[in-house]
């Protein structure tokens, strides 16, 4: 994992040009900064907005609503048989730079990785299991015993990594390369701000990485061209998007390439819950939090943004951050903004204690069911995925379904044939991804209204709400606070929109 970033060069560099702003008549003594959202995107900014502000900066108060009364959005736990499960964003990856910076600054906990190889998994294709690894237990308790040994561990993992192969092949090396290469590419966002851009628009911000193009292709043509196989794409790469975006092989490249590197080697999370990060940064930004307070509407009235709440409350705002979907809220903008349509998949997250139905599956024991039952793509299919969370014990577990649509009662009692307890929650959890992806810009105004959640088309992760975060904190600190001039991006030829990476403001 790398280190925290720092950034002594664009501080330098802000101060200087700071100074420079310090002098200049026209800019407000004091100014706020409203932020519209208090997930993983929305304390990023405010995060980033202290970070990188000199000392020397006017004084700029951060106020951040949240119509909820908790802070983290989709990064929620729920608590089942007196345990908490991740709700929402479940997994970060080795290398999501921003969420490895926040654990160390705000001294959370991780839950390291591991464990996960010796996870059975099945791929469900509605009548039977198309394909299976060895699941690490018995009936018998002492041959229980015995499969725990870790030489034993071991072995198992290895046959399972030998039968994958023997069924998918060298396509796998080829996946392997496909995630490593756009993994590579995702780096760039977090070199040193002195050779980095700022972007004014999403489109600018992935051409500068090289991913652009991944967004104006599905994920089964760039895997495809990649060389992999039919059998891997149509299974396991389907099992992934499946279960990490609800959605098919159809979806966008960036998108299917962020999802499958959520399913490679040394994923984590934080103790206690994802969300602590977002609680972290607020605590630890100097922001005044306006917990259950949904913003209705946002007024530009010239040289500030009003923004009115359901509390009957008008805020003053020179510079207003919208860090959450707009897709499904009415927040009323005056003057109207134009943003394409976009449309959220729902992803039905059902947490069930109980023991699974092995008849359901045509299997004799409940213990023949892989941990992990991943499933094709097949519209008649009632659910993405099923994983156990927790063994209590033989007869007991805690499981995490996803669906695309609700699981009513007659089913999960056909699935399950103990259901102690059941929570649904219907998430309006990423964008359905569809290729060529068209985005909404970062600055929704020609002035000073941003949207972080116009990245969420090139994938929705909270790495990548923390990326376009950060990209947001610096387009605010050179737009409204400063004169940043920085370097040119080296944009390709094919950079569209009239909009330029931000030069010399
Ligand atoms: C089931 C599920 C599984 C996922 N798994 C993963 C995973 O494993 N790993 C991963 O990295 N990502 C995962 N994600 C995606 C990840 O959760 C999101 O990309 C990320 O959390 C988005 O953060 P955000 O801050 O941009 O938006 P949000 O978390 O949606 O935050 C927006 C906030 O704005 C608030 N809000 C909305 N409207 C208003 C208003 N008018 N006034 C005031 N407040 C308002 C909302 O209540 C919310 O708290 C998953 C998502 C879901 C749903």
């Amino acid at each position: 994992m790398m280190m925290s970033l720092t950034l002594p060069f664009l501080l330098t560099f802000l101060a200087l040009s700071q100074a420079q702003s310090l002098s200049d008549d026209s800019l407000p003594p004091s100014s706020t900064v409203c932020i519209v959202g208090a997930g993983i995107g929305g304390s990023s900014v405010a995060h980033f907005l202290r970070k990188y502000s000199p000392e020397s900066a006017p004084a700029t108060d951060i106020r951040v609503f949240e119509r909820n009364g908790v802070v983290g959005g989709r990064m929620a736990t729920v608590t089942v048989a007196g345990e908490s499960f991740e709700a929402g964003a479940s997994i970060l990856h080795p290398k999501n730079l921003h969420t490895v910076d926040y654990v160390k600054i705000l001294n959370l906990k991780v839950n390291e990785p591991g464990g996960s190889d010796s996870l059975s998994l099945g791929i469900w294709d509605g009548n039977k299991f198309v394909f299976k690894t060895l699941t690490l237990s018995s009936n018998v308790p002492l041959i229980n015993k015995l499969l725990k040994l870790p030489f034993v561990d071991t072995i198992v993992s290895f046959f399972n990594s030998a039968r994958i192969f023997l069924r998918y092949g060298f396509s796998l090396f080829k996946m392997q390369n496909f995630v490593e290469n756009t993994v590579e590419r995702f780096l760039k966002y977090y070199e040193e701000p002195s050779s980095r851009p700022i972007f004014e628009t999403v489109d600018e911000m992935l051409q500068w990485a090289g991913l652009y193009n991944l967004t104006s292709r599905t994920l089964q043509d760039e895997l495809v061209d990649a060389g992999l196989s039919d059998l891997l794409i149509n299974e396991l790469v389907t099992v992934i998007t499946r279960i990490n975006y609800g959605q098919s092989v159809s979806m966008s490249g960036l998108g299917g390439a962020v999802s499958l590197a959520g399913s490679g080697a040394g994923l984590w999370s934080i103790q206690g819950g994802n969300w602590q990060m977002a609680a972290g940064l607020i605590n630890q930004s100097d922001v005044a939090l306006h917990l259950h307070e949904e913003i209705k509407s946002v007024a530009d009235l010239g040289d500030f943004y009003e923004l009115n709440s359901t509390k009957g409350n008008s805020y003053r705002c020179e510079v207003t951050v919208v860090a959450t979907p707009l897709d499904e809220l009415d927040i009323q903008f005056i003057p109207p903004i134009s943003i394409p349509e976009r449309k959220l998949q729902h992803t039905y997250t059902t947490f069930v204690r109980g023991l699974l139905n092995p008849e359901y599956f045509g299997l004799k024991a409940a213990t023949k069911i892989p941990d992990l039952v991943g499933t094709i793509e097949d519209p008649s299919l009632p659910f993405s995925c099923i994983a156990v969370l927790k063994k209590h014990n033989e007869k007991e577990s805690t499981y995490k379904l996803f669906s695309r649509q609700p699981m009513e009662d007659t089913l999960l009692d056909s699935i399950f044939s103990v259901r102690k307890e059941t929570i649904l929650i219907n998430w309006a959890a990423y964008p359905h991804y569809h290729a060529p992806e068209v985005f909404a810009p970062f600055i929704l105004d020609r002035r000073h209204l941003y949207y972080v959640n116009a990245f969420e088309n090139a994938a929705s992760t909270m790495e990548t709400s923390a990326v376009a975060a950060e990209n947001i904190a610096r387009l605010i600190l050179s737009r409204y606070f400063g004169k940043v001039s920085v370097n040119s991006s080296n944009l390709s030829a094919t950079s569209q929109g009239e909009g330029s990476t931000h030069l010399d403001l």
